[in-house]
């Protein structure tokens, strides 16, 4: 399958991303986790990127355009791919429509997985995050701790409070969301490619997701 998932911070997309690739070998491709591996490695894109995602704004979209250029055009993005916090912009959304015509690729849908703020708040500050840059598993404190207190049960790494994830950038970037990345909405309606989940709980997202798709 190949679909984007919008939705604001928090509102499930990468749990959704990581369920669906289980049923038919699509990939997950988060702009956020590429970009957080970059600066942890210290890379060129991760030094041009990190004061922006430290302050939850959004990073240029003429670096996310380089990233998903090859990205999309790695091989094991063949069987499908799941579109996790990309686009995030108008101008992202249209060059991502001139990048698919040129690949030959058309998508199946843009989900837009919708979520109640107070739900995402207190997602948000509850949420931790594998700190290996490979690895990037997602829990939660109160709903879905690691079984040893801040080791990762995946990878054994530590688990981390995102630096995005304090109360003031978690702000920020959810004020961006609704400025910059919620009119994607109706840009995919205009398409008749969007689809709106109005569910917290991830099963019910997937299971809409099968329907549509076998609709
Ligand atoms: P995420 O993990 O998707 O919440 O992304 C974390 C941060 O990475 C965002 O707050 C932005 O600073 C940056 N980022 C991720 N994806 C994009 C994108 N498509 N466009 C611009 N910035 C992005």
């Amino acid at each position: 399958m190949k679909l984007i998932l919008l939705g604001a911070p928090g509102a499930g997309k990468g749990t959704v991303a990581k369920m669906l690739t289980e049923m038919d070998g699509s990939v997950q491709i988060s702009t956020g986790d590429i970009l957080r591996g970059a600066v942890q490695a210290g890379t060129e894109l991760g030094k041009q990127a990190q004061a922006y995602m430290n302050a939850g704004d959004l990073v240029p979209d003429e670096l996310i355009m380089g990233i998903m250029e090859k990205r999309l055009q790695e091989p094991d993005c063949e069987k499908g791919f799941l579109l996790d916090g990309f686009p995030r912009t108008i101008p992202q959304a249209e060059a991502l429509n001139v990048l698919l015509d040129k690949l030959g690729i058309k998508l199946d849908m843009a989900v837009n997985i919708d979520v109640p703020r107070d739900v995402i708040l207190d997602r948000l500050t509850t949420r931790r995050t594998c700190s290996n840059p490979d690895c990037q598993a997602i829990y939660n404190v109160k709903s879905n701790p690691p079984k040893v207190e801040g080791v990762c049960d995946k990878c054994g790494s530590p688990v981390v409070q995102r630096e995005d994830e304090t109360e003031e950038a978690i702000s920020h970037r959810l004020e961006t969301y609704n400025e910059k990345t919620a009119p994607l909405i109706g840009f995919y309606e205009n398409e008749g490619l969007c689809v709106t989940v109005s569910a917290t709980n991830s099963e019910d997202v997937i299971n809409a997701i099968k329907e549509r798709l076998a609709a």
